[in-house]
């Protein structure tokens, strides 16, 4: 079973998100700012990260590329959740080294599509 680090500071989406993704069959682990996300990251390494951009003490994008940087942790997949439809984010997100974006509200279905895609044989 593949084990999800949800990285997202609203406790509604979080708890959304978190409980569909369990009816999936994904474990999920939840950090709730971008620093606790780097951390989790690193303990835990998870089989993928989902990343809100938009986070307390740290945002998304300094914590992806903190991840992408440190080579214990590079490989590690990041889906980065942009509530911003404007292109320039979505961009930015890519640039600060996401594998892949989804923007919110999140559209469930192509959300676990991209998980699945991402974790390629590993689920
Ligand atoms: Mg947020």
């Amino acid at each position: 079973m593949a084990t999800l680090l949800l990285v997202e500071d609203n406790e509604m989406n979080r708890d959304m998100l978190s409980r569909r993704l369990m009816r999936r069959g994904f474990e999920i682990i939840i950090a709730v700012d971008g620093r606790q996300g780097v951390e989790m990251t690193q303990k835990m390494k998870p089989d993928l990260v989902l990343m809100d951009m938009s986070l307390p003490v740290m945002d998304g994008w300094s914590a992806t590329r903190l991840l992408k940087e440190d080579p214990a942790t590079a490989l590690i997949p990041v889906i980065g959740l942009t509530a911003h439809a404007m292109a320039g984010d979505r961009q930015k997100c890519l640039e600060a080294g996401c594998d892949d974006y989804e923007t919110k509200p999140v559209e469930f279905t192509r959300l676990v599509e991209k998980i699945e895609q991402h974790l390629g044989g590993n689920l």
